[in-house]
């Protein structure tokens, strides 16, 4: 078996691994991303992201925002609680940016990335899927099969963007893990009161229920316990409706129609640390989190941007890719971050999904409180746009 050598290879090319290796093009750094799948599935995910200014600035960076001409502008997003009075509104203005953000389809998305990809010089193999991984002081190696051949890599950084599943090879990472046993509910839907531009975050016992603008239309990220989620699933659509209007309420009317319907397992995981012998997790790989706020990918992002960033530092620098002291900093840089992101999107869920109804009066408080205390709304928007760090 011949072995090829890269300095860096990238294992899953999910939007967060595209993303690291476009990154990483014209930087003079030899890599390689291996995709067990790789071309956008025909079958078009649902998933609606929603991306914060900052992964649009990024997304810029790397040519791909041009490619994204479907995408909707949110320009305020309302959130509420159920059952209690509190309200808060955020708009650009409390966080001093021109958008809340960006919401765009997963599929669209994945497109974009890909075929920017493809324009690039970047070595890409598609149906590429990685077996085995071994950490050794100097280098890595990769065994994958493709097209039927069983082939290897050796190179100085292993970067798994792979969503978590390959780690358990690797004995020095430890993963922390929560099912919430919670599914998200996903759909197109089109509603009675036409508007555009505002996204609705509503926390409810079950879980939130997040209506974000898609043009004139709704994306649906619908929060429920797995029997109820398999039991919406199988709903006609006009029970569908019905029973997703009861559970929002009328701020939209009634619902008019629904696309295809998909469900999502939710849970958090997360690994202790970000780096092991000659590795980096970027992305679903080092954090999966509830999509309540929908950070996930925005976090993913930067993982992806801070690691190219430290990866060409050190090749301009002449110092050694991979190494520990590179490693270190790389894992300095995320730990706070997505720390941060971590214990609000998992706090958001524990406060809000509850019965408790002294609880539930103590969250319609602060969220009266965080809409009436502009420095408050701007820190906490800041943070949601551009992360821990504001
Ligand atoms: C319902 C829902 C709504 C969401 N909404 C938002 C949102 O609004 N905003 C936001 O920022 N985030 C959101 N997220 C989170 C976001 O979807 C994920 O964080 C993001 O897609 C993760 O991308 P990734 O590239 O890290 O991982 P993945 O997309 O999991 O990609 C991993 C890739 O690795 C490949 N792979 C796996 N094993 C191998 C192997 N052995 N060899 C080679 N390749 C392999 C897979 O084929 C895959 O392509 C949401 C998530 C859900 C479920």
């Amino acid at each position: 078996m011949t072995t090829d050598h890269y300095d860096i290879a990238i294992i899953g090319g999910g939007p967060v691994g595209m993303a690291l290796a476009l990154a990483l093009r014209d930087t003079g750094v030899s890599s390689i991303l291996l995709e067990a799948r790789g071309v956008p599935e025909n079958d078009e995910d649902p998933r609606p992201l929603a991306l914060s200014h900052g992964s649009h600035l990024i997304l810029r960076r790397l040519d791909v925002w041009n490619r994204l001409t479907r995408n909707t502008p949110i320009t305020e997003i309302h959130i509420s609680n159920r059952g209690s009075l509190g309200q808060t509104i955020l708009t650009p203005e409390d966080a001093g940016v021109p958008a809340l953000g960006y919401v765009v389809n997963y599929h669209d998305l994945f497109c974009s990335i890909h075929q920017q990809l493809l324009n690039s010089e970047t070595d890409y193999l598609a149906g590429a899927t990685v077996t085995k991984l071994d950490t050794g002081q100097q280098a890595g190696t990769v065994t994958f099969d493709y097209q039927g051949e069983t082939r290897q890599i050796s190179t100085q950084l292993l970067v798994l963007a792979d969503g978590g599943k390959l780690a358990g090879q690797l004995p020095q990472i430890e993963y922390h893990e929560h099912d919430y046993h919670q599914w998200a509910v996903v759909a197109n839907v089109k509603a009675e009161a036409r508007q555009t531009g505002i996204a609705y975050e509503r926390f409810t016992p079950d879980g939130p229920v997040a209506l974000l603008p898609n043009r004139e239309d709704f994306a649906l990220v619908w929060t429920v316990s797995p029997v109820e989620a398999k039991t919406i699933i199988a709903l006609n659509e006009p029970d569908f409706l019905v029973r997703l209007h009861r559970h929002f309420g009328d701020r939209l009317g009634r619902f008019i129609s629904a696309g295809k319907r998909s469900a999502f397992p939710l849970m958090l995981k997360y690994a202790v640390s970000a780096t092991a012998r000659r590795v980096a997790l970027i992305g679903n790989a080092a954090q999966t989190l509830h999509p309540v706020a929908g950070q996930g990918f925005n976090l993913g992002l930067r993982d992806a941007f801070e690691l190219a960033n430290e990866i060409t530092l050190a090749h301009v620098q002449a110092r050694e890719i991979g190494a520990p002291a590179m490693l270190a900093k790389y894992q300095q840089k995320r730990q706070f971050d997505s720390s941060a992101v971590r214990i609000f999107t998992d706090s958001l869920i524990k406060l809000f999904s509850n019965e408790n109804a002294l609880l539930k009066h103590a969250c319609g408080l602060g969220l009266i409180a965080l809409d009436r205390t502009p420095p408050l709304k701007r820190f906490v928007a800041r943070r949601m746009i551009f992360g821990a760090r504001g």
